[in-house]
């Protein structure tokens, strides 16, 4: 699939884009860190930029965690469907990180190495650990992610929307939970089977139950 099918104009740039420094067009205002992003002009600037050049467009605002920048899920997830991407919750809102944050090389190989053993979660991209079932630490991880095998998207859409839904669905399933699957599936086969040789056994019953409390003669019901 086209990349600009799964993917809004405005992201690239906005995940490359370098946030808080100071504006230059108000360099002495107190709030002249660059921390809002125009979807529309896909740009950064300060606050008092968007009052004067951006208030009929599409601005997210951009914060910072520990030096990374982050946006807040409320913003990001009218305008980006964020799907599979870690969201964490800081100083009591929930946000999602932009980029990849870097990590130690050795760390990484083993946390593919214990991750395996325990069963947790790690980014598909980075590898980096993941607190629950998602399938990427960032924004940045899940572009990277679309470009290399175009099974997830950034566009919101319903149907896609469900589509990706089924995905991550099949990827969630191990082999443990296959196999719970499997003998679900027999017992629901077995209790069909069950109900298919209960049901005539229980109306013969029933009829043979009301024709002892009736006092009516016997006849045979499919008889000649
Ligand atoms: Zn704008
Ligand atoms: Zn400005
Ligand atoms: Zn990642």
């Amino acid at each position: 699939m086209e990349l600009m099918s799964l993917t809004p104009p405005w992201l690239e740039r906005l995940l490359s884009t370098k946030f808080f420094s100071p504006c230059k067009a108000h360099f002495n205002a107190p709030r002249n860190e660059c921390n809002m992003y125009c979807l529309d002009c896909k740009e950064s600037f300060c606050f008092y930029c968007k009052q004067s050049w951006h208030n009929d467009h599409q601005v997210i605002q951009i914060r910072r965690s520990s030096y990374h920048d982050v946006v807040r899920v409320a913003e990001i997830q009218k305008v980006l469907d964020i799907s599979g991407v870690q969201t964490y919750v800081i100083n009591s809102a929930r946000v999602i990180f932009i980029n990849e944050r870097p990590q130690n090389q050795i760390k990484t190989t083993n946390a593919v190495i214990s991750a395996s053993k325990t069963n947790s979660h790690l980014c598909e991209i980075c590898t980096r650990y993941l607190l629950d079932p998602f399938r990427f630490c960032s924004l940045g991880c899940k572009l990277v992610g679309i470009k290399k095998n175009g099974n997830a998207s950034f566009i919101l859409s319903t149907k896609k929307e469900e589509e990706i839904g089924k995905m991550q669905e099949r990827r969630l399933l191990s082999k443990e939970e296959d196999e719970e699957i499997l003998i679900m599936r027999e017992g629901i086969h077995k209790q069909q089977v069950y109900k298919s040789t209960f049901s005539p056994y229980s109306s013969q019953q029933a009829y043979s139950n009301s024709r002892r409390r009736k006092g009516i003669p016997h006849r045979a019901p499919l008889g000649p």
